[in-house]
Parts: structure tokens; sequence; C-alpha cells
């Protein structure tokens, strides 16, 4: 631009400068008038002497200027020269058309003419008398302009020279400036590429305070705020990511399509599967809904669904969808949380189905003390034959109802936790001995009135004395349940056999008898409330089907295991096994002293 400007600016000067020198070479070799009138003056005459006059004129203009002057008179003829070369042309008519357009029209002419050279041409018509038309003749100048065109050429040069140094001069200067300008900025560049890598420990360099200077420090101060913003928003994260994954329950959050985001890994362990497989699905593919995706974003009710459904890891999960809204009410997106309710459910199942054994364990001898009452009532209490038997059933029924609600009071005891376990040390040999001489004191006592069933207690306990700590009472419950079904689910004769085996850490009790035993899929039910495998026999046996159940939760507050196991047709074996730990002899020495 500046070249442009220089160059412009130039060429207008020059032509001026041009014109001017030609306008002043011009004027320079205009011949005064005062010199013209004199040569006017001599043509008119038209004598010799007025002849040699004229060329004493013109040898007397001294004008080192002009190379050549020629007077004429009004007939073109050569009157008087000024280079002594050409006297001998005196007298003779000039062969010049521009001559002889002057003297003819009166008008002066000037004109540039090559002619070996540069040379400027003036013809100035000589009038005589007062009036301009009264042309007598008229004078040539023709004058060298090398001298005009020189000058000029220097004078060009010398610009274009000038327009050269402030043409580099304003390049370098305009490099410099541009740098001044650039640099700051490149540095912006950089470091804002850095900041984009997540790298705010670059400032950028300060070099002026001018607008740029300003500029960087607000970028200094951005990329502090922009680094603390991070920080916030990662420890945020952070956080979240920490919440999310200790989380008891399952979330899932999803796009405002309805695509999941974003998973934590309960929701993964619920749903039994990767974070790969869920990203980007839709929702209701990845829980396992019939529903649009859309559709279960905006519901407002929960929703149950079953995962592993038939497996042995069948969940129920309890799906809530709550949505994801800006302040300008624009849905983002939603989350689903995924609570497991599958011991809930199983419990509230066991607490209905409870219920209902009760009410119908209940109804049964209600029902049939009802029917005996009635038939009392309406009249049988008079026949002495059926009374007494009516009666003793109603009793009967009685008992076994007064002892169901027994069971259930002290089953319901130890759910609540009130049932206090009461431990004392015993010797669990003498403890059983106790016990299962009671039961052959019964069958004596039984086979003498000849009631009941007949059968025969093995032992094998052996001698050592075993110390433990129960609640003797407690115990003796369950030893008598299991020792009472053993009993009761064998055919007259049998024979129960009652063993004690120790190991390092554990005592275990087994009660084997030769009953009909317990087929193999029933063997874990019949621990639970109500369980019976025949229920007709277990009734008319006088069974709540709760004494298992309460031998269970006794033995598991003694932190021993109870189980089964049995062979159909052949009978049962039942195990208890309580901790044990073998006293030192030393204890057994210091418990002498
Ligand atoms: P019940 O009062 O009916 O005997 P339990 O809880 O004591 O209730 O026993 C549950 C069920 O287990 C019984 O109904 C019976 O079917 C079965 N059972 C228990 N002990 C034996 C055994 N020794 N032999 C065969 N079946 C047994």
């Amino acid at each position: 631009m500046l070249l442009a400007t220089i160059e412009v600016i130039g060429a207008y000067f020059t032509r001026q400068f041009d014109q001017s020198s030609i306008e002043s070479f011009q004027s320079s070799i205009q011949i005064p008038s005062i010199v013209t009138n004199q040569m006017a003056n001599q043509l008119v005459k038209n004598t010799k002497k007025a002849d040699e006059r004229l060329s004493q004129i013109v040898s007397d203009y001294n004008n080192t200027t002009i190379s050549n002057l020629i007077v004429v008179d009004n007939k073109d003829i050569i009157r008087a020269v000024s280079n002594l070369n050409d006297k001998n042309r005196i007298g003779q008519r000039i062969n010049n058309s521009s001559v002889k357009k002057v003297t003819s029209t009166g008008q002066q002419l000037t004109q540039v003419i090559n002619d070996h050279g540069n040379y400027m041409v003036q013809i100035t018509p000589l009038t005589s008398g007062s009036g301009s038309n009264n042309t007598v003749g008229a004078v040539y100048v023709q004058a060298s302009m090398s001298g005009v065109f020189n000058t000029l050429r220097n004078t060009s040069i010398m610009f274009l020279v000038a327009s050269l140094i402030a043409a580099v001069m304003g390049a370098v200067l305009s490099l410099v400036i541009s740098r001044a300008i650039t640099r700051p900025i490149e540095e912006m560049q950089f470091q804002a590429l850095h900041i984009t890598d997540g790298d705010y420990s670059n400032q950028v360099r300060i070099y002026s305070n001018d607008e740029l200077g300003q500029l960087g420090k607000a970028f200094n101060t951005l990329a502090v705020r922009i680094e603390l913003s991070q920080e916030e928003s990662e420890g945020e994260r952070r956080r979240l990511d920490s919440v999310l994954s200790h989380m008891s329950d399952g979330v899932l959050a999803t796009d405002r399509h309805g695509n999941v985001v974003l998973v934590n890994q309960m929701a993964l362990n619920f749903l039994n599967t990767e974070e790969e497989a869920v990203i980007g699905k839709p929702i209701a593919d990845v829980i396992g809904v019939d529903d649009s995706s859309s559709e279960l974003m905006s519901r407002k009710d929960d929703i149950d669904i079953t995962v592993n459904e038939g497996t042995n890891a069948e969940m129920i999960l309890r799906a809530n969808f709550s949505l994801i809204k800006r302040v300008t009410g624009f849905v983002s997106g939603s989350v689903c949380v995924l609570h497991d309710i599958t011991e809930q459910t199983k419990n509230e199942n066991s607490q209905r189905q409870f219920v209902s054994n009760v009410s119908h364990e209940l109804r049964t001898p209600l029902t049939s003390m009802s029917a005996y009452i009635d038939a009392l009532v309406e009249g049988a209490w008079k026949d002495p034959n059926i009374a007494p038997k009516f009666l003793s059933v109603t009793q009967q029924e009685t008992d076994r109802m007064i002892r169901m609600i027994n069971d259930l009071l002290s089953l319901s005891r130890m759910d609540r936790g009130t049932a206090k376990i009461e431990l004392e040390w015993v010797n669990l040999n003498d403890f059983l001995s106790h016990i299962l001489d009671r039961f052959d004191m019964i069958v004596k006592s039984d086979s003498k009135n000849g009631k009941k069933k007949k059968y025969s207690i093995k032992r094998l306990l052996g001698n050592q004395a075993l110390w433990v700590e129960i609640d003797t009472d407690k115990m003796m419950q369950v030893i008598d349940n299991i020792m009472n079904n053993a009993i009761k689910y064998s055919p007259d004769g049998g024979v129960i056999t009652v063993r004690l085996i120790q190991s390092q850490d554990r005592v275990v009790l087994s009660i084997a008898d030769q009953g009909l035993g317990i087929p193999r899929k029933d063997l874990d039910k019949i621990f639970d409330r109500f369980y019976r495998v025949d229920k007709a026999r277990s009734r008319a046996q006088g069974g709540t089907g709760l004494g298992l159940a309460i031998a269970k939760e006794i033995v598991e507050a003694h932190k021993g295991r109870i189980w089964a196991d049995s062979s159909e047709g052949k009978g049962s074996t039942f195990f208890i096994s309580l901790p044990y730990e073998p006293m030192s002899d030393e204890e057994d020495d210091w418990d002498e002293v």
C-alpha cells in the first residue's frame, strides 16, 4: 500500500515537474518582444543596411540555450541566421511548412521535434505597426532539450531510489509492527490449545499495557477461572461417582430419547450385564419392559420387574422414573432407580402365607369341635356311649389348639427377639441321658397301660463329658420335638438311635428312627412353618406343623445348625450341631482348685 501510494504521488509529481520544466524551458527560449519589435522594424525596411542591422540584432541576442535562430520575412525568405555556417542560406526560401503556417496565420507555434536528439522549436510571428495582424515575418528558434530531459531523468531516478528505500523501510517496519501484534496472539492461541488439552500450568506473557496486554491479562484470568471450575466439577463428578458406586440401589440415567448414558455398578449387578452392553441402548430394552422408552420415562408410578426369572438368581426390582428438566421446562433426560425388593416381596408373601396358614390351622379343629358340640347340644350328651367320646375329641382338639397357640407365641417371641436365651454350662451326655430316661419311662408306663406306641431307644453317647453352653429348657424342647416326631412317624416297635459325636470344634447329636422317612424334595422344607409332608397324618397325630420350625429357631439362636437326612420307607435321621470348645487340662485343674 505504501509503495502504491508513493508511486501514485510520484507519478503525479513527476508529471507536474515535467510539465513545469517544459513550460519554463519554453519561456526561457521565448524571445523578448523588444527584440522581436526591433527585428520587425528592420524587416519592414527591406534594405541592405537593414539586413545587416537584422543580422547584428540576431548575433547580439545572446541566449545560450538557443542553438539555431532564423529570421524569415512574410514571403518565407531567410533574412538572418544565428549560425554562421548557415549564412549562405540568407536570401533563400525556407523549406518549413510550420514557418509558412506562422507567417500566414500570425499565430505563435511551439513544438518538440526529434532530430538527432530532442529539440524544442518555437516560431514567433513578427508584426509591425499597431495592427497585430500585420505579419512581416517570423523568428524560428530551435533549442536542445537534452538538459531538461537529463534533469527530468535524474529526478525520476532519485524518486525511484527514494521510493524503493521507503518501501523497504516500510516493509521492515510493518514486519516489526505485525510481529508485535501477532506474537501475543500466537501465544494466546498456543495457551488456548493447552487449555483445551486440560493443561492450565502456563500463563500468557504480557508485553504491554495496550489492548493486547489487557486481552492477555483477561485470558490468564479466564484460564485460572476455568481451572477452578474444572476442578470443582471434577470433584463434583468424583463425589457423584462414589455416591453412585456405593449406592445399594441401581441407577440408570438416560438422554432425552430414553437411551442409557450412565449406569452404576449396582444396576449392572442387578441386571446381570456389562456397561458396554447397556450404554446407548433404550432403557425399556435394558430393563426388559414392553413399554416404549419415552412412555417409561414419564411414568409416575413404580413398576416391578423380575430379572433372571426361573433361576436361582431371580430378583424382583422396583423401578422408579423421574424426569430431568431444565429451568425452561425442556426435558433433557431421566433417571431410573432400581430398588431390590426381592426380600421384601418374599417376606410379604410369607407373611400372607403365614396368616392364611394360621387361620386354616385354627379353623380345622374349631370346625370339628363345633360339629361335635352341635351333636352334643342336639342330645348326644344324654347318650353315655357317645358323649364321653365326643367330649374327649373336643378336649384333644382344644389341647392341640392350645399347643399351636403356644408354639406360635414362642415363635413370635423368637421373631421379635424377646425370647431370651439363658445359657448355662451343661454336660451334654448327662443332659441327653436325663431326657431319654424320661422317654424310657413314658414307653414303660404306656406299655403297662397298653396305650400308645412301643419303641426302644438305643443310646450311643460315649462316656466322655461334653460341656456345652445351652439354654436347657429350650434345647430340651428341641430334643422333645424331634423324639416325639421319631415316635409319631415310626411304626410300632421301632428303634430310635441317639448318637453323640464330638469333633474339634463341634458336637453333633443325631436322632435316627426307622419310620416312614421323608421324601428328598421335602427335606429342606420340613423346617418351614406349617410345612407337613402328610397333613392328614400330622393332624391325626396331633401335630401343629411348627415343632421343627421352633427347633430350627432355637438351634440357630445357639449358633448351631439343624438338618435332616432320610431314605424313604427306611427312616429319618435328624442332626443338631452345636459349637463346642474342648476344655483344656489346666482349666480342669483350676476348677478342682
Ligand atoms: P408336626 O407337628 O406336623 O410333626 P413338625 O414341624 O414337627 O410338625 O414336622 C414337620 C413335618 O415333618 C411333619 O409333618 C412330618 O411330615 C415331617 N417329619 C418330621 N419328623 C419326621 C420323622 N421323624 N419321620 C418322618 N417325617 C417326619
